[in-house]
């Protein structure tokens, strides 16, 4: 009798050591699987600008100028291919501006509800502008109040901003962190940070403060 429970209990405290193991090792695979990486961060996980979710300015993706230098020339922002499109805000915001410039480019710009979020930066409003848009198609004026995906304008081909890109139909849309109508290169924000749905190939950045 002695020996049989001996036996039990044995056997019991066996089981139990091997089902404790086994558990502990699921539990140590989860808990990995669980854990998010801290240097890589896939394309399609939003962060920083690209969790802010704007949305795309109009109907085209084709990029036909990228943001940044080329040679000895700063594109202040991307040209998206479209001929006579809907462009539409951004995001939320107010309407800064709605006109046409000294160079006759008709514009819209927008300052939105959102601010920049570069480390030592988190008190200024981004604000958007839309170039090149037909003459009169501003649906838009200044001061107006307006929600992202609202039609605002239609694309053109107005004005002369790019050398060897004049008279080509385009969409000029940039984003600036200054709160600024008329953005210094310096001001500028590569748009393609703020969509890493679309454009899968264009990595995001993980900023300090996120
Ligand atoms: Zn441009």
């Amino acid at each position: 009798m002695k020996n049989l429970k001996k036996k039990v209990i044995l056997t019991s405290c066996v089981f139990t050591m091997i089902f404790s193991v086994s558990a502990s090792i699921s539990a140590a695979q989860d808990s990995t699987q669980n854990l998010p990486s801290k240097s890589i961060v896939p394309y399609d996980v939003p962060v920083g600008y690209g969790a802010m979710g704007w949305d795309w300015p109009t109907t085209g993706e084709t990029i036909s100028d990228g943001w940044g230098w080329t040679g000895s020339r700063f594109h202040k922002g991307i040209d998206i291919a479209v001929y006579k499109q809907n462009v539409y805000a951004a995001a939320d915001g107010e309407v800064l501006g709605s006109g046409v410039y000294s160079d006759s480019v008709q514009y819209v710009t927008i300052k939105h509800d959102q601010n920049a979020i570069e480390p030592g930066n988190t008190h200024n409003k981004l604000v958007s502008r839309y170039l090149h848009l037909v003459k009169g198609s501003q649906k838009v004026k200044k001061g107006d109040r307006v929600n992202q995906g609202q039609t605002i304008g239609t694309s053109g081909n107005s004005g002369a901003s790019d050398p060897g890109k004049d008279n080509n139909y385009h969409l000029h849309f940039d984003i600036n962190n200054k709160s600024a109508e008329f953005p210094s290169n310096n001001d500028t924000i590569d748009p393609m940070l703020f969509y890493p749905y679309n454009f899968g190939s264009i990595p995001n950045i993980v900023l300090d403060n996120m």
